[in-house]
């Protein structure tokens, strides 16, 4: 039974940000000492937690409060029991979270105490090494920059999921452990334990899967994808990231750019107010065109740079289809399960003009970066087979490799396409971050290391002997 009596009550936790609402009487709040100033009769806390900040002042006649508050140190954990007092006029920061109160604490229970931090957690942390950082980002991530990022990462991921849920889309969750699906880049593998000498590819991104739930009827599908790709050191790429992921059938081009170009306005309107869309409808551009005039086919088409709060999306349309690969042969561009533009069919299917073969691929650039990409699909199996053909795959080759797909699109398989967004890429680009890894929890450095659980590690002797896998590291 819940006893509401006066004591129950005082007990009971108020949030930092709810302070406002306790005007003029007791509360208890619970959270860190982020900073304290000793100033001999007076002890000056500032407390935190997740909801923000309160400045919190142990007068003189707080006896036992007087005794507790000169031990504690930045980062204990405590609970405050105090009375919220408005602060006298000349005391008042308007501009601060509760800069208008101020907590007299009555009395501190140390819930935890704390070594002294690695770091001053009371900065935006950009003075400090990013080796340090990642080796304690759960400390890292304490400070005010690095939780408005994480938790704005979650708003955007929020509003996605409902736009996406609310025109008709579900949410799939697809394996892990799959098998090679190119991108264009190197796969991880996992060895199988059941089947030694056999592997898993990890996914470098969802794409068979999505295209197989719509073969399988879903119609309309979206997943925040962890993507992995095995690629050398790049500034703003990881090891894994984070896709927003969609496929969607029975549409065109212009249906899957219409649900990801009011995406993408939503999103910015309702949680980056203060932020400025350059154009709208997003300016396009042909790849040729892009090339042309930027140099880039992610072109930075900003009007002033110096605005931190300019967003210039845009879209690059007719990429070409093939390149030629670094063995002479021919190489797709972006997706091989991309169709040709509908009036470049022919001359896929019969094999000809192929570097003048135009892809429906379409990108969308802001601000210099390619944050998403996508294309409507091959969807019938005499069409995918010959882009593999000429890509130099033998007949045996592509049945191996792509059998299962070019069965499914045999039974029945709508047309269909879809896009993938580069989230952490995006996160960066709406949080003014220089680079991934501040909008990422848990990112690993450019090497792709995880400083903090220390991996990549040796595998147990035992493990490897269980996978039939003998360790031949080149010195
Ligand atoms: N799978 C593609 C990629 O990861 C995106 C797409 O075509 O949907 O770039």
């Amino acid at each position: 039974m819940r006893h509401e009596g006066a004591n129950n009550k005082k007990m009971e936790r108020t949030y930092i940000k709810d302070l406002q609402t306790k005007k003029g009487s007791e509360a208890t709040i619970k959270g860190w000492v982020h900073i304290r100033r000793d100033q001999g009769k007076m002890i000056f806390l500032d407390f935190r937690d997740m909801t923000g900040k309160i400045q919190g002042v142990i007068l003189p006649n707080a006896k036992e409060a007087h005794e507790v508050g000169s031990k504690l140190r930045p980062e204990w954990v405590v609970e405050v029991r105090g009375k919220v007092n408005a602060r006298p006029e000349k005391n008042i920061q308007k501009e601060k979270q509760n800069g208008d109160i101020e907590l007299e604490i009555l009395s501190i229970t140390v819930l935890n105490e704390s070594e002294t931090p690695p770091f001053d957690l009371s900065t935006d942390g950009k003075e400090i090494g990013e080796e340090s950082r990642l080796k304690y980002r759960y400390m890292d991530l304490r400070r005010d920059r690095l939780q408005k990022n994480i938790r704005n990462r979650f708003k955007v991921t929020q509003l996605v999921r409902n736009e996406l849920s609310a025109i008709g889309f579900t949410e799939i969750e697809t394996p892990l452990l799959t098998k090679s699906t190119p991108e264009g880049s190197r796969d991880y593998i996992v060895p199988s334990r059941i089947e030694q000498g056999k592997f898993y590819a990890l996914p470098q991104s969802p794409q068979q899967y999505k295209q197989l739930l719509m073969t399988a009827g879903m119609e309309k599908y979206f997943q925040v994808a962890r993507c992995m790709r095995d690629e050398d050191t790049r500034g703003d790429r990881q090891p894994e990231f984070t896709q927003l992921d969609m496929e969607m059938s029975f549409v065109k081009r212009e249906d899957v750019m219409a649900v990801n170009e009011d995406l993408l306005i939503k999103l910015v309107k309702t949680l980056y107010p203060e932020k400025e869309i350059q154009e709208i409808p997003f300016p396009r551009l042909t790849y040729a065109e892009a090339m042309e005039k930027y140099n880039s086919d992610k072109p930075d088409i900003r009007k002033d740079k110096n605005n931190p709060n300019l967003l210039a999306f845009c879209w690059v349309i007719d990429f070409p289809f093939f390149e030629k690969s670094d063995k002479g042969g021919w190489t797709f561009t972006h997706n091989p399960f991309s169709a040709p533009k509908p009036e470049h069919m022919e001359w896929l299917m019969k094999e000809e003009k192929i570097p003048e073969i135009l892809t429906t691929q379409y990108d969308v650039a802001l601000n210099g970066f390619e944050i998403g990409g996508g294309s409507i699909r091959n969807h019938q199996p005499e069409a995918l087979k010959k882009v593999f053909k000429i890509m130099g795959y033998t007949d045996e080759r592509i049945e191996k490799n792509f059998g299962h797909i070019l069965q499914a699109f045999a039974w029945g398989t709508p047309p269909h396409g879809g896009i993938a967004w580069g989230f952490d890429r995006l996160m960066m680009l709406l949080e003014n971050e220089p680079n991934i890894r501040e909008t990422i929890a848990f990112p690993k450095t450019g090497e792709g290391r995880d400083l903090m659980m220390e991996s990549p590690a040796e595998a147990d002797p035992e493990q490897l002997t269980e996978l039939g896998i003998k360790i031949n590291v080149k010195k």
